[in-house]
């Protein structure tokens, strides 16, 4: 197990700016995610701490060594790509024997290593098999087999399932997991997959045109989003835009175009003056619609209805536009129409976002 520190780091490609100035400190044991839209630099940041590219400027530490400038394979991380990276032509054993053989590693020892890598990703007795004769989700456990065998204390994951079917994709969640926790490694982890970040993360990332918008746990970053961005990137949201008017009670007041919400402000740094412009960003799930009484209660008609098995998914025209509503008890079903309903959304679910 080994901390990663990341200082101030920056990568330019041209005049591009990749990575902004990050700083970053993971846990020894954490599994650690890093989100963020396309182009946000999650890959070019994985790739500085592999040693697959040189950074600008700043520095990263593992422990106490700096590695910044150290060649990738005396890192002791290992990294485990999208595209599974395996020789087609070359069997399962050879495949992770390969890093093995070009470290001179001894036969014998290259065998216990090879078998003992292959129990840990559950596919002792593939040794022979041929890459071509494995399935999606088998090549990657070769994948990670190999990553392992070279005894790293970071494992660094580059949207590792994107290539799995839904149903493969969620059995591996728990598979990577345990491995990561099983072999005492730090982990980082790149996806676009948000609900596998959030079923699968210690901490995570979101980062935002080469810069950290936010991080947190997953609870913390979904129900604590610090901007717009965040929040609309963690799950879907509600974004209402208003005018602050004053803190009552602890809860922050707001003038929308539905009349005065009220909510909690999510960054206890933020003191918006009265008569600032903010967003109050809701979750669909947030939004009640069967209550009689309520918080926040906001007239609207129901638009659309979409039923999804476990929840019902709602569009309710408001004065302050579209919201999104979920209902997750699929037997409290209403129909699109023209009569008036009541949403209502509890305080603490109604957060205040800089604009
Ligand atoms: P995606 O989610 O689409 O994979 P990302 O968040 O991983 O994106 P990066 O691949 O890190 O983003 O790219 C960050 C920025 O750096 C982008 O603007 C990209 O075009 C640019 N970039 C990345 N690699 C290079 C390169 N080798 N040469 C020039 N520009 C690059």
């Amino acid at each position: 197990m080994e901390t990663i520190r990341i200082e101030s780091l920056v990568k330019t490609f041209g005049s591009v700016r990749a990575l902004d100035g990050i700083d970053l400190h993971i846990e020894a044991g954490e599994l650690f995610f890093l989100l963020g839209a396309s182009g946000c630099g999650k890959t070019t940041l994985l790739r500085c701490i592999a040693g697959l590219e040189a950074p600008t400027r700043g520095a990263i530490h593992f422990g106490e060594r700096e590695v910044t400038h150290l060649p990738a394979h005396q890192r002791e991380a290992a990294m485990v790509f999208q595209s599974y990276a395996l020789w087609p032509h070359l069997t399962v054993g050879q495949n992770i024997a390969f890093g093995l053989e070009e470290r001179r590693v001894p036969k014998a020892e290259i065998q216990r290593r090879v078998q003992d890598a292959l129990e840990r990703v559950k596919l002792s007795g593939f040794h022979q098999r041929s890459i071509d004769q494995m399935s999606g989700g088998e090549q990657q456990r070769v994948a990670l087999a190999r990553a392992l065998v070279v005894k790293p204390k970071c494992l660094l994951l580059d949207e590792p399932l994107s290539n799995l079917d839904a149903q493969l994709r969620i059995e591996m969640r728990g598979e990577i997991r345990r491995i990561v926790k099983d072999n005492g490694l730090t982990g980082i982890y790149v996806t676009h997959d948000q609900e596998e970040a959030l079923s699968m993360a210690d901490r995570m990332a979101v980062l935002d045109r080469g810069t950290l918008g936010q991080i947190g746990t997953p609870e913390e970053i979904y129900r604590d989003p610090r901007s717009a961005y965040v929040a609309h990137f963690i799950g879907a949201t509600n974004l209402v835009s208003g005018v602050m008017l004053e803190t009552r009670d602890g809860l922050a007041r707001v003038q929308t175009a539905v009349g005065v919400l009220a909510g909690r402000i999510s960054d206890p740094q933020w003191f918006p003056a009265s008569g600032d412009p903010v967003w109050l960003s809701i979750r669909p799930e947030a939004w009640c619609l069967h209550h009689e009484t309520g918080d926040n209660p906001v007239v609207g008609n129901i638009r659309e209805r979409a039923y999804l098995g476990q929840r019902i998914q709602y569009g309710v025209a408001t004065a302050a536009g579209l919201q999104q509503v979920v209902e997750m008890n699929p037997h409290l079903v209403h129909a699109p129409g023209e009569d008036a309903i009541t949403l209502h959304a509890r305080h603490e679910d109604v957060v205040m976002l800089r604009p």
